[in-house]
This record gives structure tokens, C-alpha cells and sequence, in this order.
């Protein structure tokens, strides 16, 4: 085995609620086969020990993503969501060829690895292409095939867009990081029997299927004024509930609403810094939660809200249910960082991620807890509040996915980071002009 002595080790998992001091994670292959205190540890043939100085955790998971976005952060600023979606978005992303978003996807995600992030949901054009820039930055991904039948610019015929989503199973089923599901885009751009057919589909093929929900106040009320029924009970109908579901924003609901989620298992990825940012609104977390909804943070796509950063997502999200209600023991930071973990991954149907211990992905994050934002006097009582309060991407300094080192002393090792950069640059001026 491998095995890592952190100095404290939080691993996410039930069994060790509180962070462990001198704590030891082995690993074989790609998976977590023991964690304990080191006093503890199986006497095993150990081929590598890795010293951790700080603390190690499990990497970060975001819920929802469009990573290649990153090829259009700053367009259309405040505007309002439909017209940004409909005259900025939706025209460039008619002129980006496979090669430009796999480009985009590798920079994006080497961003995010560089954040502790170390799994991210995607849905965008061009899907074997992100897959593609995945594997180049070394991200682990679960990629959801996007589905649009409401008419250009994203006019392929349905049965082609569910038909790449299946041959891509097997494109991809040899490849350990890489998940395949389907991304319905959202009830307004997907038909009732566009929908019907993505439900069939996923159904037959066991994916996960990955859509907005209820983003807006007029998306809600447009579907109820269109359908007599909110999106939620709308994707019942169509049997898209009958299938791992994972909804994204999830902005708008009743009572009724989060209740018909919870029956069905459905996941949330909620997005609060972009749904500031896009005044969409305040989304009923501690309701879901309460309600036994797995809800995880999504970062949303960068041009969406500019930054790829779950610590960002995690004040956000506690800070926006403090300011709603008026009441500071809202969403307190073990909810907030479970929602960057154990709740992100449980959400997307994966429970081998965003923790730590036996069957668990090595996937870790190792934290600098001597940076001077963590202090003073960081320890084992202080650290979840400390990593949710104070901490920012900088303090993350060791990434391994699956237990491959992809980030050393805070820099992404698999890629020129700069020679992409400008890369991605020159392709975002192209994209720009009509
Ligand atoms: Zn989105």
C-alpha cells in the first residue's frame, strides 16, 4: 500500500466525525483500503509513505459545472438570465469547435484541481470533448451528454444526441475517472416528449440524469401557467424521476415540491453564488436538508459566476440563509462543508467519493494549515470552521486523484498552465465576433 500520515486527518466518514490526530490513510491502486489513528495502523508492506504536514481531507466535489465556460467568463454582464442566456451565450457557443472546448475543460479543470476540487459534474456541448480535456488535466468527471429540442441554435435531431450518449458508455466504460450520464437541459428547452425520451433512455442504460431546475421565478411560474404543474411535478410525469436524478439551482419550490424530491431520492446541487449574482434567488437549503435531500455546492459555469471555488460556495451558500432568515445559526460550516463533500457526492449517486475510508476513491486534498489566514493556533476543534470561514484555494497545497499526485505546492503537474492560457485566449477573442 500507500500510505499518507497526516498531521490531522478529516475524513468526512461517520465513523470519525472529528478530525484525527496523526491520523493514516493506505491505499491501493486507486482506492481507500484502511484510515485510522497511525497508532492503529495494519501492519502491511508499505511500497510509498507520504508525510503530510497539515491536514488531509477528501477533494472537493462539485455538483454542477460548466467548466468549458471558462472560454466565455465576462460576457454579458448583468444582464437578466434569459436575454444573457439567448444573445451572449448561446450565439458564441454556435462558434466553438471540439477542439476549443476541450482546451477550455482542460484549463477550467486545472483551475479547480488547483482549488481542491477533484470531481466535477459537468453538461456542455461537445461532450466527448470534455471528457477529453478531463483526462488531459487529470480531474476525475462525471460528464453528462446535454439534450435540447426547442430549436436553434442547438438543432442535432434528439435521436442523434441520445444515441452519442449511449455509444459514449462505451467510448468511455475503460476509463476509471470518467462518468457518463445525460444533461436534459432545463423543462424550457427540452420538450415534454423530448424529456419522455431522455427518461427511456436512462432508464435502460442505468445513467444519471442531470438537469436545471426551477432556476428562475419566471421559469417556474412560465411552467405553471404553461403545464398547471411546478418543474418538479412536471419531470414526474415524464418518468425523469424514475431515474438517479440530479437538479441543479433548484431555486423555486413548495412545500409539495420538496416533497415529491425527497420521495424519489432526487439529488440538488445548489449554486448559491451564481444565483446571487444572476438574482435568481434564495434557495430552501436547510428544508431539503431537512426533508433527507442530499444536496451538494456547485460552482455553476464560470461565466455564469466568474470563479471555479467551492470555499467561495461554501460561505456564500451559509451567508446568503443568514442574511434570508436574520438568524447566524443558519447553515453552520460542518452543513456547509458537507455539502462540499459527503453531500455533493451522495447527491450524484456515489458514495466512494467525498470521504475517506474503506472503498473510498483516493481522492485527497492536503491542506497548509501554518498559512496565516488558518491562524492563529489552527487545531482539531477549529478546523472544519476555520476551512469554511477563513480558508481560500491558496491553503491547498497537495491534490491527488485517485491516488495520482496532481497538484504539488499549490501548481497543476499535469499541465503548462500558461502556454493553455493563452491558448484559451485567443480562442475566447474568436468566439467573440460574429
Ligand atoms: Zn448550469
Amino acid at each position: 500500500v500507500d500510505r499518507y500520515t497526516a498531521n490531522l486527518l478529516l475524513t468526512m466518514n461517520d465513523e470519525h466525525p472529528d478530525p484525527i490526530t496523526c491520523g493514516v490513510v493506505d491505499v491501493e491502486n486507486d482506492t481507500v483500503v484502511w484510515v485510522g489513528p497511525e497508532a492503529d495502523a495494519p501492519q502491511v508492506p508499505i511500497v510509498n509513505r507520504i508525510r503530510i504536514p497539515g491536514l488531509l481531507m477528501p477533494g472537493l466535489v462539485n455538483a454542477h459545472c460548466h467548466t468549458p465556460m471558462v472560454l466565455l467568463r465576462g460576457a454579458g454582464e448583468n444582464l437578466p438570465t434569459d436575454r444573457w442566456l439567448r444573445e451572449v451565450m448561446w450565439p458564441r457557443e454556435a462558434r466553438m469547435t471540439p477542439d476549443d472546448v476541450r482546451l477550455g475543460m482542460q484549463l477550467g479543470a486545472t483551475e479547480m484541481l488547483a482549488n481542491g476540487i477533484t470531481t466535477s459534474v459537468e453538461m456542455y456541448f461537445h461532450p466527448d470533448a470534455v471528457a477529453e480535456g478531463a483526462v488531459e488535466a487529470g480531474i476525475r468527471c462525471l460528464v453528462t451528454y446535454p439534450v435540447f429540442d426547442t430549436g436553434p441554435p442547438h438543432d442535432t435531431p434528439l435521436h442523434e444526441q441520445l444515441d452519442d450518449m449511449v455509444s459514449a458508455l462505451h467510448r468511455w466504460h475503460a476509463t476509471p475517472t470518467i462518468d457518463i450520464g445525460l444533461g436534459p437541459h432545463a423543462v424550457y428547452t427540452v420538450s415534454e416528449r423530448g424529456l419522455r425520451a431522455v427518461a427511456d433512455v436512462a432508464r435502460a442504460e442505468g445513467v444519471l440524469v442531470h438537469i436545471h431546475v426551477a432556476e428562475g421565478e419566471g421559469e417556474d411560474a412560465d411552467e405553471r401557467a404553461r403545464s398547471g404543474m411546478g418543474v418538479p411535478e412536471l419531470l414526474e410525469k415524464v418518468g425523469i424521476l424514475e431515474n438517479r436524478t440530479l437538479a441543479a439551482h433548484v431555486v423555486w419550490m413548495t412545500d409539495d415540491d420538496i416533497e415529491l424530491f425527497a420521495r424519489h431520492n432526487v439529488g440538488v446541487a445548489h449554486c448559491p453564488c451564481s444565483n446571487a449574482k444572476h438574482a435568481s434567488g434564495v434557495a430552501r437549503v436547510e428544508d431539503m436538508r431537512a426533508a433527507g435531500i442530499d444536496v451538494g455546492l456547485g460552482t455553476d459555469g464560470p461565466a455564469s459566476h466568474h470563479r471555479l471555488d467551492l470555499f467561495e460556495e461554501m460561505r456564500t451558500a451559509s451567508r446568503l440563509a443568514r442574511i434570508h432568515f436574520r438568524d447566524a445559526s443558519r447553515i453552520p460550516s460542518s452543513a456547509a462543508l458537507t455539502m462540499a463533500t459527503t453531500g455533493a457526492a451522495d447527491a450524484l449517486g456515489r458514495p466512494d467519493l467525498g470521504r475517506l475510508g474503506p472503498g473510498s476513491k483516493a481522492d485527497m486534498i492536503a491542506i497548509n494549515t501554518s498559512a496565516p489566514e488558518l491562524g492563529p493556533d489552527f487545531s482539531s476543534s477549529n478546523a472544519v470552521s476555520r476551512l469554511v470561514w477563513s480558508a481560500s484555494p491558496s491553503v491547498v497545497d497537495r491534490v491527488w486523484v485517485g491516488g495520482r499526485l496532481v497538484v504539488d505546492q499549490g501548481c497543476v503537474t499535469s499541465t503548462d498552465v500558461g502556454e493553455l492560457s493563452a491558448r484559451v485566449s485567443d480562442i475566447a477573442r474568436r468566439i467573440s465576433q460574429a
